[in-house]
């Protein structure tokens, strides 16, 4: 991605019952929606901001801390434009290490294929909501590590997913380990922008799938030839926003709603 001009947006939002204050930047001029990503991240990282201070105001902690990946083996589903997103990164990474995380994708991929998940991996649209939770139990069972995950930590966590991001437990770092789902204890974010990012790149990709496995975005990424959808990132921004708070914002005409306060 070549860098392009940037316009600040200011934004005042209410979502639930959390107020959420946060500037974010976006591309001026035509921009894909791998190229809203960083802002896609300054709006979850707040929301997730916001939900830790309310867990905290009522006396619980969050257990998640650095150097714990117990939920890193998980079935982590990423929006198509986020596999773009990893690949480039993982290409842009020096030798050895890239051949290093290369392996390690291709090596998940050999050992979900001898467990017999791959082929619904590939076939995400097929699964409902009550399949994905049966399955994404079984593929944590295998226990096998995101690619991206050395020495318990993550390897790219300023540039990790937005589920990645959004995945906070109050319960015992044990229990994720320990693949105990019923006594994990997660913390409920009243949106989530893992889904409105994936819902939006389904939206302007015809054939997008509704979500991906981060497993597979290597894979994906290679595959997916399709011109991406471009528009203005004010745009885009716009669009973002309406899905999180689910009400939509007057239009000003303007291709430059960032300088606007959209107070919901
Ligand atoms: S990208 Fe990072 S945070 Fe997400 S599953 Fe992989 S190692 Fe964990």
């Amino acid at each position: 991605m070549t860098p392009s001009e940037q316009a600040v947006a200011h934004l005042g939002l209410k979502i639930g019952e959390q107020r959420i204050s946060v500037s974010v930047s976006v591309p001026k001029g035509p921009a894909t929606l791998r190229e809203m990503l960083p802002a896609a991240q300054e709006l979850t990282n707040a929301v997730v901001a916001a939900a830790e201070a309310a867990v905290a105001a009522e006396g619980r902690k969050i257990s998640c801390t650095a150097g714990c990946g117990a939920c890193c083996r998980q079935l982590v589903p990423i929006a198509p434009s986020e596999a773009h997103h990893l690949a480039a990164l993982v290409e842009r990474l020096p030798e050895p290490r890239r051949s290093q995380v290369r392996e390690r994708f291709a090596a998940a991929i050999s050992r979900l294929t001898q467990a017999g998940l791959i082929d619904a991996l590939r076939h995400p649209e097929r699964l409902d909501e009550a399949m994905v939770t049966t399955f994404g139990l079984e593929y944590f069972r295998q226990g096998i590590p995101c690619p991206f995950l050395e020495q318990e930590s993550c390897s790219i966590h300023p540039q990790r997913p937005l589920a990645c991001r959004e995945h906070l437990v109050t319960s015992p770092a044990a229990y994720c380990a320990d693949q105990s789902p019923k006594k994990v204890e997660g913390v409920m974010l009243p949106i989530k922008l893992s889904r409105v990012l994936r819902q939006l790149d389904q939206a302007s990709h015809s054939a997008a799938p509704p979500w991906l496995p981060l497993i597979l975005s290597l894979e994906w990424a290679a595959q997916d030839l399709a011109e991406p959808c471009t528009q203005p990132g004010p745009e885009w921004l716009r669009q973002i926003v309406e899905c999180m708070t689910g009400k939509a914002l007057s239009h000003s005409g303007e291709p430059d709603i960032a300088e606007e306060s959209p107070e919901q």
